[in-house]
């Protein structure tokens, strides 16, 4: 009987769904944190349940031929990463046997072209956003970082390693103009205190830079002297603050007061151009994004006469990738501020065929979108995947294609599986590395009716 705080010495045999290596003892599995398959460990038991246990790792006594040293100094302990032990050409291989692994059990397919992960060149620095706690060490200084994974204790770090170059030098001016202003960092749990987070946007392809910092008050201290030493970063193009009083996990509130720049940066992902505000969903991952929507057009097989409704349209994005080559697109959206961005975008673009509705997906009647008759549909849901009210909605409309975008292979299986089930088949499948060191994974799907 495997007990807690048992030792034991296992061989990591595999990898679960949250990046834990798991190694056997007489049969008894151990999820074990930092881990890696390969690995021949020292572990202890840290709680042991009726069919599987959880175990710290002690030491490596052989690593894994796949273990590396990570970039990161604070790589164990920061909740954004999970698998920056692992090389990145296992990661890769990791994400491609979940999503083939889900797709066969929970989808019950097996007739399917999976293709390569599509990986990145480098996956370091890849992040157009990062969002920094601010707060205070036992020594009183301010610091700033990232939160303890499942915590909200703030491990210091100025240098994220997916995130972009930049942000270290924009959160060390503003560290530096509290502790000379003595303004204080927020207290999560007195609610006093004024600084929260400092949110920190990139164009990538313009290189506009983007700097919000959330308070909680209605004003920051000498902030003309501090937006003119933001300011001299060149490419900084908005500075703003945004007020949120309320006690909680919510980062940004609905008010912002800008303070230099237009309320916005410009983005393209490939030539279209975004206005991203910082209230907007934007894609984190710039470079991936357009490889993933390049493979969302290609299942499309647009040539110009076709109607393609695009729900969970978000900010319009692959409806206005989309429209340059379709008849007319429809984009469907619950958030009516992205409404509002979708069509903003598609305005600034110059794409008149592209129309959007502020409605909840499987609100969608099959008669509101019969005439013209939808030739593609595609949607691309939150993790949750798409209700079953849409998927029946979308069987009677009969589009010719399906294209479905995802980020968690466990839902797009069973929403497959149900859509296989019901004149449609997969015919491709494409993951796509959108978070590199973390265990998410995204994929586009093509389905075809049969
Ligand atoms: N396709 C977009 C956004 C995808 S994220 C892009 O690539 O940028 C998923 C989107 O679905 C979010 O914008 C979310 O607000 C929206 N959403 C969530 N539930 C919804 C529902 N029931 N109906 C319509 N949209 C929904």
């Amino acid at each position: 009987m495997v007990k807690k705080n048992d030792t034991y010495i296992v061989k990591i045999e595999d990898m679960g769904i949250t990046g834990e290596g798991i190694g056997k003892v007489d049969g008894y599995a151990l999820f074990i944190k930092d881990a890696v398959k390969g690995d021949l460990a020292e572990i202890k038991v840290t709680k042991a349940g009726k069919n599987f246990g959880y175990g710290r790792l002690m030491r490596v006594i052989e690593p894994s031929e796949n273990r590396v040293k990570p970039k990161c100094p604070i790589a164990r302990s920061c909740g954004g990463c999970q698998l920056q032990e692992l090389s990145y050409e296992e990661q890769l291989r990791y994400k491609e046997n979940k999503v083939y692994n889900n797709l066969v059990r929970i989808g019950g397919l097996s007739d399917f072209t999976m293709h390569p992960i599509i990986g990145m060149d480098n996956p370091y620095n890849y992040r157009n956003k990062a969002q920094f706690p601010v707060g205070i060490n036992k020594n009183g200084q301010i610091i700033s970082g990232f939160y303890a994974g499942r915590t909200h204790s703030i491990i210091e770090s100025d240098n994220c390693v997916i995130g972009s170059e930049i942000n270290s030098n924009i959160v060390n001016i503003i560290k530096k103009h509290m502790s000379e202003h003595i303004i204080e960092p927020y207290n999560e749990i007195t609610g006093r205190g004024l600084v929260r987070h400092i949110l920190i946007r990139v164009g990538f392809k313009t290189g506009q830079i983007m700097v919000c910092i959330v308070i909680n008050g209605n004003e920051l201290p000498h902030s003309g002297q501090l937006v003119e030493k933001l300011k001299k970063i060149d490419e900084m193009t908005d500075i703003s603050l945004n007020v949120n009083k309320e006690k909680g996990n919510v980062i940004l509130s609905d008010k912002i007061i800008n303070l230099y720049g237009e309320g916005y940066i410009i983005d393209y992902i490939d030539d279209i151009k975004f206005q991203i505000s910082p209230l907007s969903f934007y894609q984190v991952n710039p470079v991936q994004t357009e490889k993933l929507y390049s493979t969302a057009l290609k299942y499309a097989a647009l040539t110009g006469n076709e109607t393609v409704w695009d729900l969970y349209c978000g900010i319009g994005t692959i409806s206005l990738f989309m429209a340059r080559r379709a008849k007319r697109v429809f984009g469907v959206e619950i958030v009516p501020q992205a409404i509002a961005d979708a069509r903003q975008n598609a305005k600034i673009n110059g794409i008149t065929n592209a129309e959007f509705v502020c409605k909840s997906a499987e609100d969608i009647q099959t008669a509101d979108m019969v005439t013209p008759h939808p030739d593609v549909i595609v949607v691309d849901p939150p993790r949750k995947g798409c209700n079953r009210v849409l998927l029946d909605t979308i069987v009677e409309v009969l589009p010719t294609r399906i294209v479905y975008v995802s980020c968690d292979s466990a839902t797009l299986a069973r929403d497959l599986r149900i859509l296989s089930a019901n004149g449609y088949k997969v015919m491709d499948v494409q993951p796509v590395d959108m978070f590199p060191h973390s265990v998410h994974i995204e994929c586009v799907v093509l389905m075809s009716r049969k």
